[in-house]
């Protein structure tokens, strides 16, 4: 089974045809290029059909746009993404930064009609798949760009080259990539029941698998072993791998991980998790029908639902 391309994100069909950057400005400038339109992280979406807007590479939604990449092509088509976190949307308009998954649209002026800029989090399981991959690819690398606009290494404000794949410093010559963070996300079963946990910040009652930061030295197995001892106190013997994510909330690689408990006391980290519990996989069930009072599943074409389904399933590995 080919997992990686099952779940949300993980498409790969984008030729990001890299040998092609250099020449991104020539092919800005063909008929046949299309682009797709981000505000402050927000692609620019049809908002009936869930579908990313393309606009021609010379629509007036794209002037003042800051910065823009050559994301590669598909079907042969040069696709770019700008961003036009410059607008200023009108008062009632405004995102709504603090929700954990802001419902807000915004609509340009200029925008073709019926679309409007909509988060990710909020239609990533409606989306397509080559859709998902292109707003993944281009959210993760705008996100790097508003955060990283100085050099690393000396403090000196950076240029975009390769098409908006790299950074690089005009005083001491250092190259700066787009960063990925791995992180490490655990399917942690005992016999009959699955280890959940839930965060303080999300919404009420929504459980999910414990994950974490992978840090510098530490393999995939020890990252899963490590980050399960310290949330929950529960040890992990064997430990397999199943399928990886891109995640761009800012910039996380998912890898998806399943591991055998050797404990099953839990011992809670209340810096990190409001709560953590066994659950059987009958529960398991009910809560992905929607019949659980109590616990509800983490959100739909995350890697977390896409292991659990697959336990339940008996399919793992
Ligand atoms: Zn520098």
């Amino acid at each position: 089974m080919r997992n990686a391309e099952s779940v949300t994100f993980g498409a790969a069909t984008l030729d990001r045809a890299a040998h092609l950057r250099k020449s991104a400005p020539k092919l800005a400038k063909n008929a046949s290029t299309k682009a797709i339109v981000f505000w402050r992280g927000k692609p620019l979406v049809d908002t009936k059909t869930s579908m990313l807007t393309r606009v021609p590479i010379d629509h007036l939604i794209l002037n003042g746009s800051n910065t823009q990449i050559f994301l590669g092509l598909i079907a042969n088509t040069a696709i770019f993404a700008y961003d036009i976190s410059n607008w200023e949307p009108d008062a009632e308009q405004q995102a709504d930064d603090a929700a954990f998954v802001d419902q807000t649209l915004q609509h340009h002026p200029k925008a073709p009609k019926g679309s409007a800029f909509q988060e990710v989090r909020s239609i990533m399981a409606l989306l397509s798949r080559d859709d998902a991959e292109l707003a993944a690819a281009a959210k993760g690398v705008f996100g790097w760009h508003l955060s990283h606009g100085f050099c690393a290494k000396c403090g000196a404000a950076t240029e975009i080259t390769e098409a908006g794949w790299q950074r690089d410093c005009p005083a001491c010559r250092a190259s700066h990539f787009p960063r990925t963070d791995p992180v490490v996300i655990m399917l942690i079963t005992h016999g009959n029941n699955v280890l959940l946990g839930r965060s303080p910040a999300w919404p009420e009652k929504m459980y999910s698998l414990l994950a974490g930061f992978m840090e510098p030295g530490e393999t995939i197995e020890a990252a899963v072993r490590r980050e399960v001892f310290e949330e929950s106190g529960i040890t992990v013997g064997n430990v397999g791998y199943m399928t990886s994510q891109p995640w761009p909330f800012p910039s996380s690689l998912m890898i998806g991980c399943y591991g055998t408990a050797t404990s099953i006391t839990i011992k809670l980290d209340e810096n990190e998790l409001d709560d953590a519990q066994w659950v059987s996989k009958e529960k398991i069930v009910d809560v992905l029908c929607g019949n659980s009072d109590d616990i509800l599943p983490s959100r739909k074409g995350s890697i977390a639902q896409f292991l659990i389904e697959n336990w339940v399933k008996d399919s793992i590995a």
